[in-house]
């Protein structure tokens, strides 16, 4: 896409979202934010106009169920493509709220797709998960592997992928790419930007190994060494959050000229147990990790890995960062901001 292309980053506030923002800014795009500040803070966007040198076009405080709003935003820019960001995404706080993670992630999709469609915007790229496999029985996984999601947050993922699927087969001019993350995690190098998770204590590994070595928390919980990996303990395939802002710039590339819906894994296809998370950090900010082996945690399953191979092939594009520049940026980030973003 030439320069001076608009693009809508819904949830652009957010940990994926706010390094997206940063990696449009600085390939020339013009970003307009749309955020509710549910899980995210405008500080997050502070940082991103000091590392790009330039803010956002636009930052527009709402929530993508207020369709007033959001078509107000629409009237107000000419938008040429949108990421959809915006969601809930804890798996353990979707089985208490349900209905919550299906009103905002399947209606906040429906809503915006509702808002593109009467203001002609036919490009989107959608934020999916590779939770949506659910219990898989091989790794690495392919794009094909069945679909098996085992708890609200991934069902909510895995039917906004069906209604876009069956949209792009109803309106042709409409191109739709769906990104299934693996583990996002890291922080911009520059060491302004990360992922500050609201509340106490972090529901995932990386922001709470973090804490740990930082000496905020005591130690870690290890949910398990009984599975059927390695060393026992979860696999999971790590990506740095700057390779998942890049592939949504290259993902934008790709839309164009395109019509109907594409689904890509974004993974490294390196697995990493628990354990070996815990040494890499180690290594990586010179500290000592202590952990204890606790019991599984519901909902959990012992391995997920991307086959990255399709996007490669489709968009000659891999990732480039490795375990040790994650834990090496996320070491950085957690010096430098120890409580997060100023309020
Ligand atoms: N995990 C852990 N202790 C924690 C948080 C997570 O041992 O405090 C494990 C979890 O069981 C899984 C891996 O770390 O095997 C990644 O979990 P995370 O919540 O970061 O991401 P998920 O894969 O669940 O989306």
């Amino acid at each position: 896409m030439p320069g001076r292309t608009t693009v809508l980053v819904t949830g652009g506030a957010g940990f994926i979202g706010s390094h997206t923002c940063v990696e449009l800014l600085d390939h020339g795009y013009d970003v307009v934010v749309v955020d509710d500040y549910s899980n995210s803070s405008p500080g997050a966007l502070e940082r991103v106009a000091k590392i790009a040198a330039r803010p956002p076009v636009a930052v527009h405080e709402i929530d993508l169920l207020d369709r007033r709003a959001l078509s107000r935003v629409f009237d107000e820019h000419h938008i040429d493509a949108v990421i959809h960001f915006a969601a809930k995404k804890a798996v353990g706080e979707s089985v208490e709220l349900p209905v919550e993670y299906y009103d905002t992630n399947v209606g906040g999709t429906t809503a915006l797709l509702r808002a593109m469609h009467d203001h002609g915007v036919h490009r989107l790229v959608f934020s999916s998960s590779c939770s949506i496999y659910g219990n898989a029985t091989k790794v690495p996984l392919t794009e094909e592997d069945p679909a098996g999601p085992t708890n609200p947050y991934a069902t909510s993922k895995w039917l906004c992928e069906q209604v876009l699927a069956d949209t792009c087969r109803h309106l042709p001019r409409l191109s739709v790419l769906v990104l299934r993350y693996f583990n996002p995690v890291g922080a911009h190098p520059s060491g302004l930007l990360g992922e500050v998770p609201r509340g106490a204590v972090p529901n995932n590994v990386m922001p709470y190994l973090a804490r740990v070595a930082a000496g905020r928390l005591p130690k870690l919980s290890v949910f398990g060494d009984d599975y059927p990996t390695t060393d026992g303990t979860g696999v999971r395939d790590y990506i740095h959050v700057m390779d998942v802002a890049e592939g949504h710039r290259v993902a934008l590339e790709h839309l164009v000229g395109e019509n109907g819906m594409r689904v890509f894994n974004l993974g490294t296809g390196q697995g990493t147990s628990v354990l070996e998370l815990v040494a890499a950090f180690q290594r990586a900010s010179g500290t000592s990790i202590p952990y204890e082996i606790t019991g599984r945690r519901p909902g959990d399953v012992p391995a997920l890995v991307a086959d990255p191979s399709a996007v490669a092939r489709a968009w000659n594009w891999t990732t480039t960062r490795d375990l040790t520049a994650m834990c090496e940026d996320v070491w950085r980030f957690q010096e430098l901001n120890p409580s997060g973003y100023p309020n």
